[in-house]
């Protein structure tokens, strides 16, 4: 049998966690309605990004002509502009990308997948990143000074990285010092996160993590401060639920040695007592997408469907994580849904655009989307047909538009913390 089918037999999302983490072999109600994949209502976000209300664009304007979305031409204008670029151009799909960019993609894959990609691809001039900008900065990190970086729409942002400004992670890190504790905090910061923050980590000898490999760097981490059984501390940035569903459910620290830092508050909230106390000071930051599931989401599919497989992604809150069937990276999902036996049903707690070409993908499995209202995350979904277009035309006309440019310093310093990762083990 798979390794994934084992992990939903005996219902512990995170098989080699301690088990006294686990687990919750609650009664299902019995199945009255064969499920099936549910269209959430659309989202007036999905109008954004097309240049028609400057008002709503945050101030983004895109310099030319941003073709109109109803332009009856736009596959045919897209195609002849990627036949123009041809090999001078690699275009990157994050998994959570709309399908019409989707469509034009050359590869698809995680922020971390995307990122080795474009490491991988020397040879082209323009990496087109359809994903949100810390991506973009990561891959403008990884490539060569002769390469460019493009992202199609430059209020493709993410409000999980944009929850960590390295101003506030300079204060946090003064009271740390305050404190008296920095000199045993290593800093672990997820790769959603900004150049800057990484950057800071990779001053303060620490490391980028994945949700595939946040256990590892949390290991490393510790271990760089008398291991995990020791009072040595790290700090998480900038994803709390990331932070604490690793270190409870997988390194066994106890929940009450994880603290949040809200950096919005004086000394985040914290006393001094409360932050020599902690092993996890966990920044208060979140996905906007995996912390709208929630215990009554998994309550209620299981309720529809009593056979049901609740898969959920590691940013969902710990509630949600320790509640479902299985746990695991958005690759991790792929791949389960993958090797699922047919007919098999399953609830999945991670962005809507991927949920729905899993969906697409396997019509011989029952998917379903764990919430029951609209969960596309907003800002991937800026990126569209229409900003693609423009910029794939820019390029083949000869000018470069909405380029990514991490400074010397920043991208020096978030190349150590990123080589960090890449040397930890089973990378
Ligand atoms: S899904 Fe969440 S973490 Fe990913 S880009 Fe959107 S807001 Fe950021």
């Amino acid at each position: 049998m798979h390794p994934l089918i084992v992990a939903r037999v005996t219902r512990d999302p995170w098989p080699d966690r301690p088990t006294r983490a686990l687990c919750d072999d609650r009664a299902v109600t019995l199945l009255t309605q064969p499920p099936t994949f549910t269209e959430p209502r659309s989202s007036a976000l999905l109008l954004l990004g097309q240049g028609t209300d400057l008002a709503s664009e945050r101030g983004v304007e895109c310099s030319g002509a941003l073709p109109a979305a109803s332009d009856p031409d736009l596959v045919e204008r897209a195609r002849a502009a990627r036949a123009a670029l041809g090999e001078r151009a690699f275009v990157l799909g994050h998994h959570y990308q709309r399908d019409e960019v989707i469509d034009f993609a050359d590869v698809t894959g995680d922020s971390f997948k995307l990122a080795r990609e474009a490491a991988a691809r020397p040879e082209a001039e323009f990496i087109l990143f359809c994903g949100v900008h810390f991506m973009a900065e990561s891959a403008d990190i990884l490539t060569s000074d002769a390469q460019q970086v493009v992202l199609p729409d430059l209020a493709a942002g993410c409000s999980m990285a944009d929850m960590a400004a390295i101003d506030q992670v300079e204060d946090a890190w003064d009271v740390l010092v305050e404190a008296g504790i920095a000199e045993d905090t290593v800093p672990v910061t997820y790769m959603n996160s900004t150049a800057a923050i990484k950057a800071f980590t990779g001053r303060h000898g620490g490391t980028v993590c994945t949700s595939s490999n946040a256990q590892v760097a949390l290991r490393w981490a510790f271990d760089r401060v008398g291991g995990v059984d020791g009072t040595g501390k790290v700090l998480f940035m900038p994803d709390q639920h990331l932070g604490r569903n690793t270190a409870v459910l997988q390194l066994g620290i106890p929940l009450d040695q994880c603290v949040v830092f809200d950096p919005r508050k004086p000394h985040g909230g914290l006393t001094v007592q409360q932050l020599r106390d902690a092993r996890m000071i966990l920044w208060r930051g979140h996905c906007s997408v995996h912390g709208r599931f929630s215990a009554q989401n998994l309550v209620d599919a299981r309720a529809a469907v009593p056979d049901v497989t609740v898969l959920v992604h590691p940013e969902c809150k710990h509630e949600v994580v320790t509640g479902a069937d299985m746990v695991g990276s958005t690759e991790f999902i792929i791949k389960a849904l993958d090797a699922a036996e047919p007919g098999s049903a399953w609830a999945i707690g991670t962005e809507l655009n991927l949920v729905r070409r899993l969906a697409a993908a396997h019509p011989d499995k029952r998917i379903s989307y764990l919430d029951d209202t609209v969960c596309f995350c907003s800002t991937m979904n800026r990126i569209d047909l229409p900003h693609l277009v423009w910029a794939m035309e820019s390029l083949a006309d000869g000018r470069t538009v909405n380029r990514i440019v991490v400074d010397a310093d920043d991208a020096h310093w978030a190349r150590v913390a990123l080589d960090q990762m890449l040397a930890l083990p089973g990378l």
